[in-house]
């Protein structure tokens, strides 16, 4: 599933091929994904010239004079820059045709989502899905005193306030075991008993192992141009992640694998305490 880095990488691949170019059509292939798409999309959006991109969260965000064109990539979605004229096949859903190229959305599971916020319903910050999120990991506002602060009344295991997005945004399943894993914190501690020490450890972690994430993506640039060019995922040498059974990289016990609030998560029970 594309978490913050996937998604980051994929904006800083398209931009280029997007910013101050002409959208001249769009191509729906379906009624929407997990939402309708908006059907006058094509109206809206040929002969707009995109601004910039940007992210919040997991949202890729295109913004026009008039609007912003909000991206979710669900579980399987990945977006692609093509020449103008490739055919398209079967999970290609959504087309945006800019300057000779086009950006084309590919989701074979269809939880991914496209959708038009217009400048006059303000600013896209405040977008019903958007507005609940939580502070930016990679941005200023993040910090231990933030997480430290925003814990107090949280009695529910650390892992899974990660993953609830309310306070920190963008820390997905993976990078949550890992960042917990490099911050030595036993993913079912509760969020409340972590002490301003440990949560400088997890701020931290979580800000390296995003942006290392994102600087490895980089390095798969290249795949969002053509036709035959996968998706910009990236498998990295986890710590902990899908390695249940297998021998901690620091002290050799086995990593465990148990499940909060439906998923997996995996850690050393000999390192996080
Ligand atoms: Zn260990």
């Amino acid at each position: 599933m594309p978490e913050l880095p996937e998604v980051e990488v994929t904006r800083r691949g398209v931009a280029p091929h997007l910013e101050g170019q002409l959208v001249t059509g769009v191509e729906l292939r379906r009624e929407g994904l997990r939402w309708p798409f908006p059907a006058d999309l094509s109206k809206i959006l040929a002969g707009q010239t995109v601004r910039t991109t940007g992210r919040r969260g997991k949202y890729l965000l295109i913004h026009f004079d008039h609007g912003t064109l909000i991206i979710h990539l669900g579980m399987s979605g990945h977006i692609r820059i093509l020449p103008a004229g490739v055919p398209s096949q079967k999970h290609d859903h959504f087309d945006m045709a800019v300057g000779n190229q086009v950006l084309r959305l590919t989701d074979p599971r269809r939880f991914g989502a496209v959708l038009w916020h217009a400048k006059e319903e303000g600013a896209v910050e405040n977008h019903l899905l958007l507005r609940a999120l939580g502070v930016e990991p990679l941005e200023d506002l993040f910090s231990a005193a933030w997480l430290y602060k925003q814990t107090r009344g949280r009695t529910s295991a650390i892992k899974q306030v990660l993953l609830a997005g309310d306070i920190v945004v963008g820390v997905g399943n993976i990078y949550a075991s890992e960042s917990l894993f490099q911050a030595r914190i036993n993913p079912k501690t509760p969020a409340h008993r972590i002490g301003l020490q440990r949560y400088e450890r997890l701020a931290q972690a979580i800000r390296e192992i995003l942006a290392a994430a994102i600087e490895q993506g980089g390095s798969t640039l290249k795949d969002f141009i053509g036709v035959n060019g996968q998706s910009g995922y990236f498998q990295q040498n986890y710590f902990t992640y899908a390695r249940a059974g297998q021998p901690c990289r620091i002290c050799n016990a086995p990593i465990k694998q148990i499940v909060q609030g439906q998923r997996s998560t995996f850690y050393c029970p000999n390192c996080q305490k």
